[in-house]
């Protein structure tokens, strides 16, 4: 048996109830057949065994009273992944099907990204099974004041610094931030995503939308292609979809479709990206209020899917960016987009394709953008941001806009050579999971068994 399978074994035995985790693990170690083949120190080293297992898991209890004085009771986590080449870095997600699995697959994922992005930041990730929606301004407070109490002792500007992911924006990172400083009694760089007035940076909001727009942008290149004039498929309609849609049309593409837990938009004069940032940044309502307020969108309620696939992805396209969550393109779906012409799929979602997907995206040989690497523009801003919290600086949205464009451009190109180098060409997802890993697992052994 070889060492990847047996490794692989060991943990589908082990946690057989982390199907996500296993998913992200399964997809990594198979790109990585070709790397173990030239290369016997990996296994010498015991890498692959060392690196699935967190240097850290932090699970804690969250109470707290609700606004009729009932008292309530989240789990909490905080997984420190990997700090081979950096502080532990990667966001926070608060939403019910939040599990300790969940966790280890986004901080699995987060230590080939961060690696990616060519800035010193390790692997983490955290968050709760909390659901914000249709919570008051209070109880959101109250809840991420209850998180801090805990997550507080285990995070620093130079130990840990969380950040965003789904249900936690700029909102939540304030009181989060307020919370830390109030325990501490310190101003520190510990959290990302922070407003503009108390040490946020510029393009941090838009960074990853944009980010990943500008690493399909690099695919289409190296075919003579580009998005100017084409039709684009979005799905989600938070943070990373609202400035995906908003990049597309700056770059002419024609961005129809929007969704959110609920259902999803289809609006074939595109989607009015300053309605949409009313409806959910302002208003925080459901999609079904723009095809009110927007004659020629449709809204397409969940409830009328059918059974077994999205219908989003049957709407024929050129371009498709899943930037919703996990798991949200399977197999069927994937032969609709194909069937239909789609020739770039770019994931600003983390793992929304399964990998019966991903495979048939890399064997029809379109533009795929594995998640990793598309969507890492977000971390990577978060590093700018670290720097300027440093350096007590603030940089112009232009300055980190350039850094950002040259970072999607750096993890294209290391991503594509490295794909190359392994007689791949086309497929990133073997090149991004090879780039990211060698950085890591050379770190680890130069740094001894720790
Ligand atoms: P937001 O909370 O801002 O938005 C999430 C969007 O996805 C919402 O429209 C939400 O709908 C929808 N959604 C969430 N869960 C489901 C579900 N189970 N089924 C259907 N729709 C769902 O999160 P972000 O935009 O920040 O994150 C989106 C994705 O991008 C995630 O995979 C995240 O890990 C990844 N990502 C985010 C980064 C960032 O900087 N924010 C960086 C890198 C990756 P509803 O409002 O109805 O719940």
């Amino acid at each position: 048996m070889s060492y990847i399978h047996e490794v692989l074994n060991r943990l589908q035995g082990k946690f057989p109830h982390q199907p996500e985790f296993l998913q992200a693990v399964t997809e990594v170690f198979e790109s990585l057949r070709p790397l173990f083949k030239q290369e016997k120190k990996y296994e010498k080293y015991k890498i692959l065994h060392r690196i699935v297992i967190p240097e850290r898991h932090v699970n804690f209890r969250v109470t707290w009273t609700d606004n009729k004085g009932n008292i309530q009771v989240n789990q909490g986590y905080r997984i420190e992944f990997n700090s081979a080449i950096g502080p532990y870095k990667g966001g926070l997600r608060f939403h019910p099907t939040v599990s300790e699995g969940t966790i280890k697959f986004l901080g699995f994922e987060q230590i080939f990204k961060n690696s990616l992005t060519g800035l010193a930041m390790g692997g983490g990730k955290g968050g709760s099974d909390f659901d914000p929606k249709g919570r008051s301004e209070s109880e959101i407070m109250r809840f991420c004041q209850a998180f801090m109490n805990e997550l507080f002792r285990h995070i620093g500007a130079n130990t840990d610094v969380p950040a965003g992911d789904i249900g936690v924006g700029s909102r939540e990172i304030g009181y989060l931030f307020g919370q830390y400083k109030k325990l501490t009694n310190r101003f520190d760089g510990v959290l990302t995503g922070k407003a503009l007035g108390w040490g946020g940076s510029l393009v941090r909001t838009e960074a990853t939308g944009y980010g990943s727009v500008y690493f399909a942008e690099e695919m289409l290149k190296s075919k003579n292609e580009s998005l100017e004039g084409k039709i684009c498929l979005v799905s989600g309609s938070g943070n990373v979809a609202i400035y995906t849609v908003e990049k597309l049309q700056q770059l002419g593409a024609k961005a129809i479709t929007v969704s959110d837990s609920r259902g999803f938009i289809h609006d074939n004069d595109g989607i009015d990206v300053v309605l949409l940032k009313d409806i959910k940044e302002k208003r925080r309502e459901s999609l079904e209020a723009y095809a009110k307020e927007k004659k020629t969108a449709k809204y397409i309620s969940s409830q009328n899917y059918p059974q077994g696939y999205n219908p989003l992805w049957s709407i024929p396209c050129f371009a498709a960016f899943p930037s919703a969550t996990q798991n949200e393109i399977n197999s069927v779906d994937a032969d609709h987009l194909l069937q239909n012409g789609c020739k770039c799929v770019n994931e600003g979602a983390n793992m929304p394709s399964t990998l019966e997907a991903v495979h048939k995206f890399i064997d029809a040989k379109v533009c795929f953008g594995p998640a990793k690497a598309a969507n890492a523009g977000g971390v990577a801003t978060s590093g700018l941001e670290m720097s300027q919290n440093a350096s007590m600086t603030s940089w112009s949205f232009e300055e980190v806009d350039k850094k950002l464009h040259a970072i999607m451009k750096h993890i294209y190109d290391i991503s594509q050579e490295t794909a190359k180098e392994f007689g791949e060409s086309h497929n990133l997802v073997l090149g991004a999971n090879i780039a990211g890993f060698r950085k890591v697992a050379d770190a680890m052994i130069d740094q001894g068994l720790v």
